[in-house]
């Protein structure tokens, strides 16, 4: 008999419910209790959901009022000691001052570079490839480890008092380790293993205690290149831990085994689950490789995405493996359910026929129980509803791979069509350089800003007025033009080089385009959790793209009408409005990449001939898709690349295309940064010192930069002097003939008077470092 469980579930609540309290909370409004009594009863209806679907376990240990990870800090006694926790504050206090920091202390410790002092917020980066963010454990060699809250056992007796079977989950010890930092130069966390080793110890000795039979512990690093030390530790870890604990599920997924797959499959533990979305060819492998006494658990609905599941396509995948492991078989998402959606049952506004091609959380764990009856052998009607949900699975599939909606001639027809060069510039960047300077004619370190301006309560009014129909087209383009004529005329006032129109009409970058795009939907409730409080509603591309008007022309060319200044295009890239969606799993990723590409690629044609001589296209998404493991690198950057180049390459030597990055990291791909060959890249840089900006220098980066003088995400305005030596730096190692004077990013988030009192700063910086020229 098939064991069917999940590997996580949605915090949020159908709702958002747990964004509110949070938020309430934070404001003061509901205190403590209040919030865990939010908390208790979404868990509880989060079980209720897992055990109405027929799974033989609820899951508990994935909820977090913040973030998982944090919980594991407080679970294993390791709060960075920096936040000088006085005795008696309560637990839920010191998580959220973790989570948050304390608004009045900012880092700014004289002598000191690692951040050991002060109370501001853990820093939080990119759960593996997900758009989810977890608070990152600091570790230093003052850090120790001691069993330190109640809250997972507490929640395992709810759980249990509610008469659930219980799967507790727990984050593995080495995983935990690796996605922690170091906060000491030299220090290598790696060896904090011995002394974390005995606190799982007693977690696990506890929830055996306690009755739990199954405990999934999560290593997803398994999917990661590791070195050597590390992969060695898991087997001497695992006999450690195995010792006097419950039964171990030891989980992977997001990425293929590969090297570590007969690792993962020998480790002393009772069961392994696999992704079987992410690494369907390990399949059969790990069927060989896993003992027969061993539970295999295997990731076949796809945890990442929202597409129905293929029964035929699963059960074609999963019945070789049953045939093959003699052991007992689960079946599961291939993930946690944390990066998809609550429930299909909110969304109103879909049509009946793609809602009918997707399956949320709530969904995918009624995809489960279908799956096992049929692998079972129980398809017969023995088990409620299961034929006519198989039949209506086969239908929707079928439905969908057949739909002109989905697969439209003419867009297969382009990308055929496609012609040697037609991602290459007519001319190198020298001879454009040549041209455009002439064309342009600006100063030296010519200055400009990202993008958006900021987008006031005004704006923003007005936009949810034209939604709920209050206002109408032609009142709300009267609105969004006079923004539009305010921005300019403040630049000019500014006496910024390159305007730009100030974004006022986007609600996203992404959802802005997706909502112009054909190929695009959106839903009413799709919310995922970002981090925090903080919840995303991914577009979701499912068909071909294509673009059957104009983007951004008309408000371009507004902009352009009252300025004799260049202004600058703003669109968002092909790679970005990919990655920040949800992509369809019937092609690959890079062909719909490509055919957004072409679609950008129109728009950018569209502006030059309406005489727009300048046009960024923002990339700040690229590095986000790096593949988990490096043997994927390759082939990932030459199809970003490739398709940046479409987008920007329909045009001639006249027009200048730029792109924008906002993160810190570049070193390991900027070859990969300059094969995308745009005239000129901005990138964020001030905050790490203009250091970043050393290995454009070192590789000699060919194009033009424009390097970020000041950090767009606090209020505060920079000094003239601090911008001139940021400049300095920066020209220090690339030549200052091909430097630009910019901000680190988009202005939309801040308000107007710091935006111009910075920006008159920026400026006078420029020309005061022209003057040295
Ligand atoms: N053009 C966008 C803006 O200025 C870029 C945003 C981003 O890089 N994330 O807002
Ligand atoms: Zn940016």
């Amino acid at each position: 008999m098939t064991r069917i469980h999940t590997l996580g579930f949605p915090r949020m609540g159908a709702q958002r419910e747990l964004k509110f309290a949070l938020e309430q909370h934070w404001r003061g409004e509901i205190d403590r209790e209040a919030l865990e009594a939010a908390g208790r009863e979404l868990r509880r209806r989060h079980w209720q959901a897992q055990r109405d679907a027929g799974l033989d376990f609820v899951t508990v240990g994935d909820f977090a009022f913040y973030d998982h990870v944090a919980n594991h800090i407080q679970l294993l006694g390791c709060e960075p000691a920096r936040f000088d926790f006085k005795g008696d504050e309560p637990e839920l206090s010191r998580y959220f001052t973790m989570a948050r920091g304390v608004a009045a202390e900012v880092h700014d410790h004289p002598g000191c570079a690692h951040g050991e002092h002060g109370r501001f917020a853990l820093e939080m980066t990119k759960w593996f490839d997900t758009n989810y963010h977890y608070l990152v454990p600091e570790f230093s060699p003052h850090t120790r480890f001691g069993l330190a809250s109640v809250r997972l056992f507490d929640e395992v007796a709810e759980a249990q008092k509610a008469g659930h079977a219980v799967k507790a989950v727990l984050l593995g010890p080495l995983s935990f380790l690796w996605l922690g930092k170091e906060k000491r130069a030299g220090f290598d966390r790696f060896s904090l293993l011995e002394s974390l080793l005995p606190v799982y110890e007693q977690v696990l000795a506890r929830l055996k205690a306690q009755g739990v039979e199954w405990v999934q512990i999560d290593e997803p690093i398994l999917g990661l290149d590791l070195p050597e030390p590390w992969r060695h530790a898991f087997e001497r870890v695992y006999w450690q831990l195995a010792r006097n604990a419950p039964k171990l599920l030891l989980s992977t997924y997001f990425s293929p085994l590969a090297d570590n797959l007969r690792l993962a499959c020998q480790l002393p533990v009772a069961g392994l689950h696999v992704d079987a979305v992410r690494a369907p060819d390990e399949l059969t492998g790990v069927a060989d490789w896993l003992p027969v006494h061993k539970v295999l658990s295997v990731g076949i609905v796809d945890g990442r995405n929202i597409w129905r599941t293929d029964p035929d396509a699963a059960l074609a995948r999963l019945r070789p493996v049953a045939a093959k492991h003699r052991g007992e078989l689960w079946i599961a998402p291939s993930c946690s359910l944390l990066h998809v959606p609550f429930s299909l049952a909110a969304e109103k506004q879909l049509d009946a026929e793609l809602k009918s091609w997707l399956a949320f959380a709530v969904e995918k764990l009624g995809e489960l129980r279908v799956l096992r009856a049929v692998l079972d052998g129980e398809e017969e009607g023995e088990e409620e509803g299961v034929a006519e949900a198989l039949a209506s699975a086969r239908a929707a599939v079928a439905a969908r791979r057949a739909s002109p909606r989905v697969h439209r001639a003419e867009v297969a027809l382009r990308l055929a069509r496609r012609v040697a060069g037609d991602d290459r510039r007519a001319s190198p960047f020298a001879e454009r350089q040549a041209v455009q300077r002439v064309r342009f004619a600006l100063p030296p370190l010519p200055t400009t800003t990202i993008g958006s301006f900021p987008q006031t309560a005004q704006i923003r009014a007005a936009r949810a007025a034209f939604k709920r129909g209050e206002l109408d087209a032609a009142g709300y383009r009267e609105k969004m033009r006079a923004e539009i004529a305010l921005a300019v005329r403040k630049q000019e006032a500014l006496d910024i080089d390159v305007l730009v129109h100030g974004e006022a009409e986007r609600n996203d970058m992404v959802e802005y385009f997706g909502e112009q795009l054909d190929g695009f939907a959106f839903t009413a409730n799709g919310w995922v959790q970002s981090y925090g409080s903080r919840c995303v509603k991914p577009p979701i591309i499912f068909g071909d793209v294509a673009r059957p008007a104009p983007m951004t022309l008309e408000w371009t060319a507004y902009a352009q009408s009252l300025t004799p200044r260049p202004m600058k295009g703003m669109l968002t890239g092909p790679v970005t409005i990919l990655q920040w969606s949800f992509v369809r799993d019937d092609q690959p990723r890079s062909v719909t990449t490509e055919q957004i590409a072409w679609a950008i690629r129109d728009e950018v044609d569209d502006l030059e001939r309406a005489g727009i001589g300048i046009v960024q296209i923002d990339e700040p998404a690229i590095r986000e898709g790096l593949p988990l493991r490096r043997a994927g690198w390759k082939p990932y950057l030459e199809g970003a690349t490739r398709a940046f180049r479409i987008s920007a390459s329909g045009v001639g030597d006249r027009t200048q295309i730029h792109t924008h990055m906002c993160y810190s990291e570049f070193n390991d791909i900027l070859p990969e940064i300059a094969a995308m060959d745009a005239d000129v890249i901005t990138i964020e840089t001030s905050r790490s010192d203009m250091e970043l900006l050393r290995g454009f220098g070192d590789f000699e980066y060919p194009n033009e930069i424009g390097p970020g003088v000041y950090d767009i995400h606090s209020p505060r305005v920079p000094a003239v002097e601090e911008m001139v030596r940021l400049m300095r730096k920066a020209a220090a190692v690339v030549p200052p003939s091909k430097l630009w004077v910019n901000p680190d990013c988009g202005l939309k988030t801040r308000g107007w008077a710091e935006t111009e009192a910075a920006l008159v700063n920026m400026v006078a910086a420029a020309k005061l470092l022209r003057q040295e020229l």
